[in-house]
């Protein structure tokens, strides 16, 4: 007997709004609307006395209870010292954030009938090692079983088909959130997508355009009431204000002009804002994304992209009309807009599914191999390595599509190879020529993971007793630059055998994993004596604060 395996959601665990999607039986991604029938939730937490509310109650009751309301948590991941205090208890980002995957989790429960336990959380493609891992443990601190986490520009790109095609191609991923722009080329290839470059802001989204918005709604109540005064400093007028401008905004997207009501001080003034002018306010904002794309694309060049074959617009705010305007004016290209707040949800959901044909496959394959069942999961590897035959596989291929009504093609699909860039670079502090501290980076950042790289150093004087090592991390695309480009995130010392001359190679071996994580060796080249350092996340919640939140989440039951 074979035992049901169990559906494996997608969960986009957004900067401002999140939401939750899964792969019904006609093979096709669908949102799971909340409990409050709306197909996004607002990613904003209420700790509301001794009860926590997620998603719309809470982002209104950001008004009334400021210092009770916790939004854009998602910036705050893998960052060590936030906490959020609440009645003298001390909350991690990862647990709020759990708060957040467990209400979509509930109300998808709520309305499928079906227990939320496999997920594919997705994260930006800039997020580093201590983010990704803050996310998943986010994932597991709300009571799931995290099977990946992956990139949302690779997400949209399995949701808008652009793995589906036969053709290779190479896509451009613009992202353009609530409170992140992130741009992303891709390569897709029959059996694999890999991220090539990423860049943009991450402080720069729609909150900003709804900025500008509330800016100049102050003007206007300023002109017509001839006050000097700054409204702002009312919470109740900027929170009111911040509502009237993200409604306003969504309006324009549709029609030429809105009405606008603004009230303060027991003064109430009625404005008119024209798209025009919502435009021309905000134009600059634009222009940064379009900058930060054509940055992008330099980079790209250097690795030899230096083409793509579309545009794939993600994220609410290219809702915006000036948006895709702007994009086509810049490159001659029609961006592909469909569905840009659930695409990246929907992606993840297709790929969970793929996760789960590709599990099944594994399980027929198994016996085919030497290997144990635990320590297979590129079945194309086995492919290459010889270990599997191509007939053995088809004919597995064929036994789980006919087993699960799906077709021939969606199942080989499955076996789909994601691979990543990392989006740090890692180097060491070594002497130059003039004797000055440098950061020499070994490994530079938008290489594709994993990999390795090795650098010979050598010995400053002779019988050197120790070597210290300082592993940086930084953003720069360049070898050798300045210390204070970087940032020290471990130290090692390597003790050396006595008698040893001036000027003898240290091996230093950097490998980052799959995931981003760094492993360092450092070896004298005399007798070989080494020393070994694994990057921890010493960010990332553990101990004692992750078992309090494990068990303040277990039970826990959003509202
Ligand atoms: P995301 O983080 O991708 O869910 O994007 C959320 C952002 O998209 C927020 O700033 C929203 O205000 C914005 N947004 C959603 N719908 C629209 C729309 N129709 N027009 C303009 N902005 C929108």
């Amino acid at each position: 007997m074979t035992q049901q395996a169990n559906r494996i959601f997608g969960i986009d665990l957004g900067t401002t709004y999140s939401s939750i999607a899964y792969v019904d039986e006609f093979g096709k991604a669908v949102i799971i609307p909340n409990a409050e029938n709306e197909r996004v939730t607002p990613s904003v937490v209420f700790f509301d006395e001794d009860s926590i509310v997620v998603g719309d109650v809470a982002k209104e009751s950001a008004k009334l209870y400021p210092n009770d309301v916790v939004s854009f948590i998602k910036r705050s991941m893998g960052e060590p010292n936030f906490v959020f205090v609440h009645n003298g208890e001390e909350y991690h980002p990862e647990e709020i954030s759990a708060y957040i995957l467990k209400k979509l989790a509930q109300d998808a429960e709520q309305y499928l009938g079906e227990k939320v336990t496999d997920v594919v959380i997705t994260c930006p493609a800039y997020f580093g090692i201590n983010e990704r891992e803050a996310t998943r443990k986010a994932g597991e601190i709300a009571g799931f079983n995290v099977r990946q986490i992956i990139n949302e520009p690779t997400a949209a790109a399995i949701a808008y088909g652009s793995l589906d095609s036969t053709q290779d191609s190479v896509a451009l991923v613009y992202d353009l959130g609530g409170g992140t722009f992130d741009v992303t080329m891709i390569d897709i290839r029959r059996d694999s997508v890999e991220v090539i470059c990423t860049g943009g802001d991450h402080h720069l989204g729609g909150k900003d355009w709804d900025d500008r918005i509330v800016a100049h709604l102050v003007e206007l109540f300023q002109a017509q009431t001839g006050t000097t005064a700054d409204i702002l400093e009312d919470p109740d007028t900027w929170q009111d204000l911040q509502l009237s401008a993200e409604k306003a905004k969504k309006i324009l997207s549709r029609r030429e002009r809105t009405p606008i009501s603004i009230t303060h001080g027991g003064e109430r003034v009625k404005v008119l804002l024209e798209r025009k002018k919502f435009e021309e306010i905000t134009e600059d904002l634009l222009e940064r994304t379009i900058e930060f794309t054509k940055g992008m694309l330099e980079e790209a060049k250097a690795k030899r992209y230096d083409h793509f074959d579309e545009i794939i617009l993600v994220g609410g705010s290219t809702r915006m009309p000036q948006v895709v305007k702007r994009i086509e004016k810049e490159f001659s290209v029609t961006p592909k807009i469909y569905d840009p707040d659930e695409a990246v949800a929907k992606g993840a959901a297709i790929y969970g599914w793929k996760l789960g044909l590709n599990d099944r496959l594994i399980q027929r394959l198994a016996g085919k191999t030497l290997r144990p069942i635990q320590q297979i999961e590129d079945i194309p590897e086995l492919i290459e390595n010889k270990e599997l035959s191509i007939e053995d596989v088809k004919k597995a291929a064929q036994q789980v599509a006919d087993e699960a009504g799906y077709t021939l093609p969606s199942v080989e699909s499955a076996m789909l190879r994601v691979k990543n860039v990392t989006s740090k670079s890692f180097g060491v502090v070594a002497h130059n020529p003039q004797n000055r501290p440098v950061l020499i980076n070994l490994v530079l950042r938008n290489t594709g993971v994993p990999v390795t790289a090795k650098k010979n150093f050598y010995t400053a004087v002779e019988n050197q007793s120790s070597v210290l090592i300082r592993i940086m991390e930084s953003e720069t695309s360049q070898v050798e630059v300045p210390v204070e480009y970087g940032v020290e995130i471990k130290t090692a010392v390597l003790n050396l055998p006595p008698n040893l001359p001036a000027d003898l190679p240290i091996e230093i071996t950097f490998t980052l994993n799959e995931e981003g994580r760094l492993h360092m060796t450092a070896m004298e080249t005399r007798e070989s004596r080494q020393v070994e350092v694994v990057l921890d996340t010493a960010c990332v919640i553990s101990g004692e604060a992750l078992e309090k939140a494990m068990a303040r989440s277990q039970n826990l039951v959003i509202h």
